[in-house]
């Protein structure tokens, strides 16, 4: 499609070959939505045995998928079945399939401190697996979040 193109090739290398059928076959289902590109990154969602769909991402450079993970609890080498699906669908995808969104960086570059603390907070809110979670600022009281903020230096001219 563009500068990060692969082929099908590509994928197989990237899976066993029994993940590269059973993710064959579930592209083929159409199991594959929600695919999104933004900059070198593709985010899907892929329906799977589960009551909730699967969440997968790939980043992407020149010709070569750099990384590819997947919420599914596969761990025996290569890529699951729902990268392989998620690839494939990219791969294939006609124009219109894949929604091109600007890249994160892009978006949040013009919002101020106020507005990112915002968005980060209800972020944490709705997502409790969050990775800020881990670095305790989200188990942090509010006014200890506050803190952190007049705290920090001020690295804007
Ligand atoms: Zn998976």
């Amino acid at each position: 499609m563009t500068a990060t193109s692969f082929t099908e090739a590509t994928i197989r290398q990237g899976a066993s070959e029994e993940s590269f059928t059973r993710g064959m076959q579930y592209y083929r289902d159409g199991l594959v939505e929600a695919l999104i590109l933004r900059g070198d990154r593709l985010s899907a969602e892929v329906q799977g045995s589960e009551e909730h769909p699967y969440a997968v991402t790939a980043h992407f450079a020149v010709g070569a998928i750099t990384s590819a993970s997947c919420t599914c609890p596969y761990d025996w080498g290569g890529w699951c079945k729902h990268i392989v699906a998620t690839l494939l669908a990219y791969v294939h995808a006609t124009p219109g399939q894949v929604e091109v969104r600007p890249p994160l960086p892009e978006l949040l570059a013009p919002l101020s401190r106020e507005q990112l603390l915002k968005l980060l907070l209800r972020l944490a809110d709705a997502e409790p697996d969050l990775p800020i979670r881990s670095t305790g600022y989200s188990r942090a009281p509010w006014w200890r979040l506050r803190l952190l903020r007049i705290n920090r230096p001020v690295d804007r001219p």
